[in-house]
């Protein structure tokens, strides 16, 4: 019975053959599974549990997308998440294929991105060139504006664990070299990303649609709520809520391009008041050698007033995503 090593049988799920577990969170755990009928090439499967169950007093925890009525009674509303993924097409974010669930789990089927987490290949490769970079963020970048002027939703949880990658032989970059005194352990491990066929990153994919919102009616292209009368905070929540994806995406790229989060401290305290305050600085020596419109590029996304903080237009334009022509050409 239990032959397909450790991995639990969940009812309802049985088209599903469970390969392996991908990911595990608090409220969900993630799988790699075979369609029994033919249909579909591999899936991921997000089972997220309904409640969890608080091992030592026993009690219930509510997922935060189950409705609690006046009566008690726990009414399970279908997942924001589910429901927002729907309504999204784009060839960089993680297609949902199928929803269904149990008594006690929501079953999400998902698109399966062999590769996994853009977060593991940047602990791998100890950073990524300017070249490698820019074909990652570019690519999450379409996924964005396709979100904020399209689709109409935010995303509000860029980060590299939620951007997934389809690996393929065409490396888009240059062997990258240590730049700190840390890194030169790492030179070998920086070479591997140079051969072809060594699973290179190829189409970037964003996920995780959990902490996501629709800031308005993507049919009639309107504000949610009458036209005419809404509120201005209410027009610009809307482009302040944008503005929080903007913000990641650059704490995103300068990650990508040094190996390490503009902000940090052990303290969350400290750590909150540096990101409140802007504080963050283009380290030497990590960042002697990344290009002077690389750092404009991520000083116009960690600006603290969202006001001036670039949108995902003024991103898209800046000279130092445009050169990526050059790079398309040279790969060829
Ligand atoms: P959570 O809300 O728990 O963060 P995610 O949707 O981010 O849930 O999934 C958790 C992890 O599972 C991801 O960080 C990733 O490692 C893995 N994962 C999720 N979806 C996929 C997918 N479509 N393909 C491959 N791995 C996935
Ligand atoms: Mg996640």
């Amino acid at each position: 019975r239990e032959a397909k090593g450790k991995l639990p049988r969940y009812p309802g799920l049985e088209r599903w053959n469970l390969v392996e577990k991908m990911g595990d969170g608090a409220f969900s755990n993630v799988y790699r599974a075979r369609d029994t009928q033919g249909v579909y090439n591999e899936v991921a499967i997000k089972v997220v549990r309904k409640f969890e169950m608080n091992s030592t007093q026993g009690d219930k925890v509510l997922h935060p997308d189950f409705k609690k009525t006046p009566k008690g009674v726990e009414r399970a509303n279908i997942l924001k998440e589910v429901q927002i993924m729907r309504q999204l097409d784009h060839p960089n974010i993680v297609k949902l294929v199928e929803f269904s669930e149990a008594r006690q789990y929501y079953y999400i089927v998902l698109e399966l991105c062999p590769g996994g987490e853009l977060f593991h290949q940047i602990v791998r490769l100890t950073y990524f060139s300017e070249d490698l970079s820019r074909h990652v963020i570019v690519q999450v970048a379409k996924a964005l504006q396709y979100m904020h002027e399209e689709a109409g939703v935010v995303h509000r949880d860029i980060k590299p664990e939620n951007l997934l990658f389809y690996p393929t032989p065409f490396i888009p970059t240059r062997n990258p070299k240590p730049r700190g005194p840390d890194d030169e352990d790492k030179a070998d491990e920086g070479e591997f990303i140079k051969g072809v066929g060594s699973g290179g990153i190829g189409l970037i994919k964003v996920a995780d649609f959990g902490l996501s919102k629709v800031i308005w009616d993507s049919q009639t292209m309107t504000p949610c709520g009458t036209v005419g009368y809404t509120a201005p905070e209410i027009v610009k929540d809307e482009r302040y809520s944008k503005s929080v994806d903007m913000w990641a995406l650059g704490c995103v790229l300068y990650t990508l391009l040094c190996g390490f989060p503009p902000f940090y401290d052990e303290s969350i305290q400290v750590l909150t008041e540096k990101v409140a305050k802007g504080q963050y600085t283009f380290l030497s020596p990590w960042w002697d050698d990344i290009s002077k419109s690389a750092q404009d590029l991520v000083s116009h996304l960690l600006t603290v007033d969202p006001d001036k903080r670039y949108d995902i237009n003024q991103f898209l334009d800046h000279p130092w995503i445009r050169e990526s022509d050059e790079v398309t050409n040279a790969a060829a």
